[in-house]
């Protein structure tokens, strides 16, 4: 803390891992020698920038620029954009620290960093968001590359953003490097399903955990946070599944339609239209809006799937879900439960998918992506699904079973934390004193 003073969310994820690592040190001590740990909670390298651009009135605007190159153990820095008024360092040191052990995890040979800007796209016009984009790029450019790192979207930053930005890529490098960035439109190098990994992955694992327990997500009622593009696709799957999802959400507040959302009005509005979720009901009267974002939680469900942002479900939150009979959960987001509502889940029996597991489908198909534009091929929808599937599987077994051998059965935090941690530190330690 006093290394890195002020920075509550990095100090949250760091601790969460660490407490999670006191049975590999205790069986071996190895893992404590050579400062692994000071070195793996230090990024190699932060680059924080300025950028202007000029808004649709000729005013100057400044924001500030992010890009934490974390760790490259086991391959090129890979991690998301985020453009929100909240980033700052702690929050990108938070989510560059999370994804160097969920890429572990995910099998693929990717390294773990992060990247945004604290710019609001919310209210902008496309002009606005391009020159923005544009100017972010114009300095981020000097420190990726297909093999050095691999940016790919996040919040506030999809389908348009990452096009405006390898467009302002290609523009001051030259050439045509597709493995650059993930998350890019399919007509230049994206991949099928890579929009709907996060959400397809999340409800995949959940599955997983549910089969495990010989049950299923059939005629399960969900809830599900957020309406961006984690939230969309896991409410997708989770109806293909079976369930129904009956709530959703945005930074305002959330819908409640008992008798299943509708995904297409919801995908129009968020996806096409760019409105608020508020909207939903002048469509579907018999919904109901309410304001606030953690009401979300007090509606009885059997999995809730919280895909919006950070810390958005805190202990009591947590306790009203299981009061309620909460069966599982499946964290879509980066770190959306609170360290004591972890507590509260694990104290309660509930099956809990923590986001490292849950939510590396995402940056698993980012990767299938990079070994697409490689190979320059394209696979097909069924044959990238399918990949994702086995990888979420993959991911729940080793998670599980990490967590078995260090004496925590049933443990997806615990499990999911060691299985990244010992591929990170083994690979560290072989390199010498990187
Ligand atoms: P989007 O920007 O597409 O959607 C974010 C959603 O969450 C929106 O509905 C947004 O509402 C809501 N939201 C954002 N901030 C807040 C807040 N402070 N309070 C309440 N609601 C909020 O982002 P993604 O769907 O891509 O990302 C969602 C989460 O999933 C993030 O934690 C991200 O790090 C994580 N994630 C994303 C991956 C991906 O592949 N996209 C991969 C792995 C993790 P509003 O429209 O009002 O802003």
């Amino acid at each position: 803390q006093t290394r890195n003073p002020g920075e509550q969310e990095f100090h949250q994820a760091v601790k969460e891992i660490f407490d999670s690592l006191v049975p590999v040190f205790a069986k071996h001590p190895k893992y404590m020698n050579n400062g692994i740990l000071e070195r793996i909670s230090e990024p190699e390298r932060i680059i924080t920038f300025r950028v202007p651009w000029v808004d649709d009135f000729g005013k100057v605007r400044v924001n500030r620029g992010f890009r934490v190159q974390f760790s490259s153990a086991i391959g090129p820095y890979k991690g998301g954009i985020r453009f929100h008024p909240s980033v700052n360092a702690s929050i990108i040191k938070f989510l560059g620290f999370e994804q160097i052990f969920k890429n572990a995890l995910t099998g693929q040979p990717i390294g773990g960093g992060k990247g945004g800007s604290d710019f609001d796209p919310k209210g902008k016009s496309d002009g606005e968001v391009m020159r923005f984009t544009q100017s972010f790029m114009t300095e981020l450019c000097k420190y990726i590359g297909p093999d050095t790192d691999v940016p790919a979207g996040d919040i506030g930053v999809g389908a348009r953003e990452i096009g405006y930005m390898f467009g302002q890529y290609k523009r001051i490098r030259g050439g045509f490097e597709a493995g650059v960035l993930t998350g890019k439109g399919l007509g230049y190098g994206g991949s099928l399903a890579r929009t709907e990994a996060t959400g397809y992955g999340v409800v995949y694992f959940v599955e997983e955990m549910l089969k495990d327990q010989g049950e299923s997500m059939k005629g399960r009622t969900v809830v599900v946070s957020g309406s961006g593009n984690v939230s969309i696709y896991a409410m997708e799957k989770a109806m293909q599944l079976g369930a129904s999802v009956v709530a959703c959400s945005d930074s305002n507040g959330y819908i409640y339609d008992k008798n299943g959302v509708n995904l297409e009005t919801v995908k129009r509005l968020k996806e096409v239209e760019r409105k608020r979720i508020s909207d939903y009901v002048k469509e579907h009267p018999q919904a109901e809006y309410r304001e606030g974002c953690s009401g979300i939680w007090e509606i009885p469900c059997d999995v809730a799937l919280p895909c919006a942002t950070q810390n958005e479900i805190d202990a009591n939150s947590a306790r009203i879900l299981v009061k309620n009979g909460v069966r599982a959960i499946g964290e879509g987001a980066n770190m959306p439960s609170t360290l004591e509502a972890i507590e509260v889940f694990l104290q309660s029996g509930v099956l809990f998918g923590p986001a490292k597991a849950a939510n590396a489908g995402g940056v698993s198909v980012s990767a299938l992506e990079m070994a697409q534009n490689s190979m320059r091929l394209a696979w097909t929808f069924e044959e990238v699904d399918a990949k994702l599937h086995e990888i979420m599987i993959n991911i729940y077994r080793t998670s599980m079973k990490a967590a078995a051998e260090y004496g925590h059965p049933g443990n997806l935090v615990v499990g999911a934390n060691i299985a990244g941690f010992i591929k990170v530190a083994d690979a560290m330690m072989v390199q010498g004193l990187v």
